[in-house]
């Protein structure tokens, strides 16, 4: 399980993971005096790191740019003690104090504690130009990017609960919201289906994928195919919001913690994992919010119940076997 011959470290406490919930964890942590070690994820930042404008995070009344916020946090951390491993965990062994995390080359740590803020990723259809024109007229949080579309028309793809609300929440800026989605019906609960269907500045396109995103430097068009009849056509729009759902970053805790049916972290009393002593923040477990202020909330949450369950706990001497 280990990388033999590869540095290996103590910590009282790991923090997987350099979004907002792992960044406020880390302020938290630090500012405890608990010396936390962020294991930041490369890339590091989260999705912040591929969003321009963030003007729903308070304290910033002018905005500011979401890889700026981080490396704000992430100085915040730093100033109180925090240290960073710019690495990935590997492979994880949970069932034994202290618990390893192995971040192959970069060596193996062994924490007494750890917080998993790995946070999710939006689902993207992998289009070239969707990837290109991405904070440019392309998004997958209406929240965040509603505001910057008034008046414009934009595309939503999806035909859940997801695709249903942004829409919906997107008419409040925009002048039409056309559904693209890839059946002839919606899964989306019928409550919601509802409510953006009696919307009249939303149309729908069943049977239809999303082919291309034109523009140069910001979205102007939409390519779609009608897929019972091949038949492709351009929708002038300047917006595109993915909502196809998002991925957790779970992968290396499968085995090891509890998740759900989709791969989000099961979590009791907020952040307790099925782990004792681990404890979860963000978007990892929390798919319902799914907000940078939202996820620092949780971070927060996370380090108050990680340091009072190191101080409940002594700590276990490294390496030894032990019981929680
Ligand atoms: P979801 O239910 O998994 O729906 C994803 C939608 O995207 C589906 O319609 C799916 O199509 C489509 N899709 C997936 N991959 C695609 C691709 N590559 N190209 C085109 N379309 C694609 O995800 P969600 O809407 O994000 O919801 C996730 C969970 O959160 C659900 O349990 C939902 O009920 C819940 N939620 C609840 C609320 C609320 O109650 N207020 C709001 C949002 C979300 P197919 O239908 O063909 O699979």
């Amino acid at each position: 399980m280990s990388s033999e011959g590869m540095p290996s470290r103590h910590v009282r406490l790991a923090i997987v993971g350099s979004g907002p919930a792992g960044l406020t964890a880390a302020i938290y942590a630090s500012r405890a005096n608990i010396a936390p070690l962020v294991i930041s994820g490369v890339p590091s930042g989260g999705q912040l790191m591929i969003t321009t404008d963030v003007e729903n995070y308070p304290g910033f009344p002018e905005g500011i740019q979401g890889p700026e916020l981080i490396v704000k946090m992430r100085e915040q951390a730093a100033r109180f003690g925090t240290e960073f491993l710019d690495s990935t965990v590997r492979n994880v062994d949970l069932t034994h104090h202290p618990f390893m995390l192995d971040t192959g080359l970069t060596g193996v740590v062994h924490a007494d504690c750890v917080i998993v803020a790995t946070g999710a990723n939006a689902r993207w259809l992998e289009l070239a130009n969707e990837q290109r024109l991405r904070g440019h007229g392309v998004s997958a949080c209406a929240t965040c990017d509603g505001f910057f579309f008034k008046g414009k028309d934009v595309v939503t793809v999806g035909g859940g609960d997801s695709a249903m609300e942004e829409a919906t929440f997107l008419t409040k800026f925009a002048n039409s919201v056309t559904v693209v989605h890839r059946r002839p019906d919606l899964r989306a609960s019928r409550i919601m289906q509802d409510r953006a269907r009696q919307n009249h500045k939303i149309r729908f396109r069943f049977d239809t994928e999303v082919t291309d995103v034109l523009g140069a430097d910001s979205v102007t068009g939409v390519v779609v195919r009608h897929l019972p009849s091949g038949k492709e056509e351009t929708l002038e729009v300047q917006g595109l919001f993915l909502a196809i759902g998002h991925d957790p970053a779970t992968e290396v805790f499968r085995g090891a913690l509890d998740l759900d049916e989709k791969g989000y972290l099961q979590t009791t009393d907020i952040t307790r994992t099925s782990v004792d002593g681990v404890f979860a923040a963000g978007d990892v477990y929390d798919h319902r919010y799914r907000q940078a202020v939202s996820a620092a909330g949780l971070g927060c949450m996370a380090a108050l119940d990680a340091e009072k369950w190191l101080t409940e706990h002594s700590a276990p001497t490294p390496g030894r076997r032990g019981a929680h």
